[in-house]
């Protein structure tokens, strides 16, 4: 019996520490219980998330990928035709280089020839080899520049020039007419006979549109300069205006009196080419309307060269004996084309000389060396050779005798050649 009652009660007092402890186990169960649940939680958030964010990421990429499939598409549509009709109007380049053209010597033993490049290197392209032979022959020649190739990113960038400061495209302007007294005196014309006339390298043409007079200059995004900032221009400090640029043209052909004027054609796709054929035409206009230049000025040929047409010469790049012919889209459009001859002489003059353009040569050599060819091409326009041909059948004075509507308009509201090439 004492021992029941010893048992009892060993049981009773142990009882309260019993139920603590189960009571202490039971939280600690939940406890863990909770913690499990929550941890549970948030791996499956944090899953959920990964998710969302790996959805997200290949939507961006999907996305970019449609945009840049957009943007290829795009750039195909406007790049394609261009390419299409780039190959096809190569090919009929090509074609025109095949066909036969008579030989036109364009020089005879009494002209005075004179050269209006737009840029330092154009007249070695289009004209060199002539240049040579008439230096050969002991003709009188005058090259002269309109601008100084001062608005050249691809020199400035070929020289190196870190700093693209306005000064620096100004050292350029005076590099080029350094290449160009070198590259002109292989051709035999010495520095002399050389005339820079100062004008901004891609400006030439809006001076003609929309700053006629010095009150309004063109002010070359370039350099900065709304005139002339070259001490040893034809008429340093000119403005930068179509009458001042035409006035010095007109005065450089008044002094040297050619009888063979060349420059480049109305139709090359270069604004400065267009405009040099626009000076050179008004002037030689002007000085046929004043009496005391009349006479030699209504005899004086004007004869143009390309440089840009597209994908033109053709075949493209140096071709020593194939012939230059002219792009075939300018074959009958109102241009009387001539092959000159170029004898080995002429050609090496030529070659060295455009070796002497170093910044130019550095950019695009396949390009220029292009024009190494057996010949020089020069296109003379229909309404240029009317002019040229002295007075008309019916006796009308040749000053009037086709002088266009447009003609008579102020130069400042005349629009450029290529504009009305054919009424010119
Ligand atoms: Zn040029």
């Amino acid at each position: 019996m004492k021992f029941h009652s010893a048992v009892r009660a060993v049981v009773s007092a142990a009882r309260p520490h019993l139920e603590r402890f189960n009571g202490a186990r039971l939280q600690l169960s939940r406890r863990l219980r909770d913690s499990l649940q929550n941890l549970q939680k948030k791996f499956g958030a944090w899953r959920e998330r990964s998710k969302n964010s790996a959805r997200t990421a290949s939507e961006r990429a999907r996305r970019r990928k449609r945009r840049l499939a957009g943007a290829v598409g795009c750039a195909a549509c406007v790049l394609l035709p261009s390419v299409v009709f780039g190959a096809m109007s190569y090919r009929r380049n090509l074609a025109m280089a095949r066909e036969s053209f008579p030989a036109t010597p364009v020089l005879s033993t009494h002209d005075r020839v004179l050269v209006l490049s737009p840029h330092c290197d154009d007249e070695t392209l289009g004209v060199g080899g002539t240049i040579a032979e008439a230096r050969s022959r002991g003709l009188a020649v005058r090259v002269a520049f309109m601008t100084n190739g001062d608005g050249s990113r691809s020199t400035q960038i070929a020289e190196n020039v870190r700093h693209l400061r306005r000064d620096s495209l100004r050292q350029i302007a005076a590099m080029r007419q350094h290449e160009t007294v070198a590259a002109l005196k292989e051709l035999g014309v010495s520095r002399e006979e050389i005339v820079f006339l100062g004008y901004p390298d891609g400006g030439t043409q809006t001076m003609w549109q929309k700053n006629w007079t010095a009150d309004a200059p063109y002010r070359s995004p370039f350099t900065g300069a709304d005139h002339s900032p070259y001490a040893n221009s034809q008429t340093p400090g000119a403005p930068y205006c179509g009458q001042a640029a035409l006035h010095d043209v007109t005065r450089l052909l008044g002094e040297f009196r050619p009888t063979v004027v060349f420059t480049t054609h109305p139709d090359d796709t270069h604004p400065d080419h267009r405009a040099a054929y626009a000076y050179a035409r008004s002037a030689l206009e002007t000085l046929r309307l004043r009496r005391d230049s009349a006479g030699w000025a209504r005899r004086a040929r004007l004869l143009t060269f390309l440089v840009h047409r597209g994908v033109w010469p053709a075949p493209h790049g140096y071709h020593p004996d194939a012939p230059l012919a002219p792009p075939a889209d300018l074959k009958d459009a109102g241009t009387r084309w001539m092959q000159a001859p170029l004898d080995e002489r002429s050609r090496r003059a030529k070659e060295a000389a455009l070796s002497r353009y170093v910044s130019q040569m550095a950019f695009t050599p396949h390009y220029l060396r292009g024009f190494l060819r057996r010949n020089e091409l020069f296109g003379a326009l229909s309404a240029d050779e009317a002019r040229e041909t002295g007075p008309a059948s019916n006796g009308a004075a040749p000053t009037a005798f086709n002088l266009s509507a447009a003609q008579k308009k102020p130069l400042s509201q005349q629009r450029m050649p290529h504009e009305s090439a054919r009424s010119f």
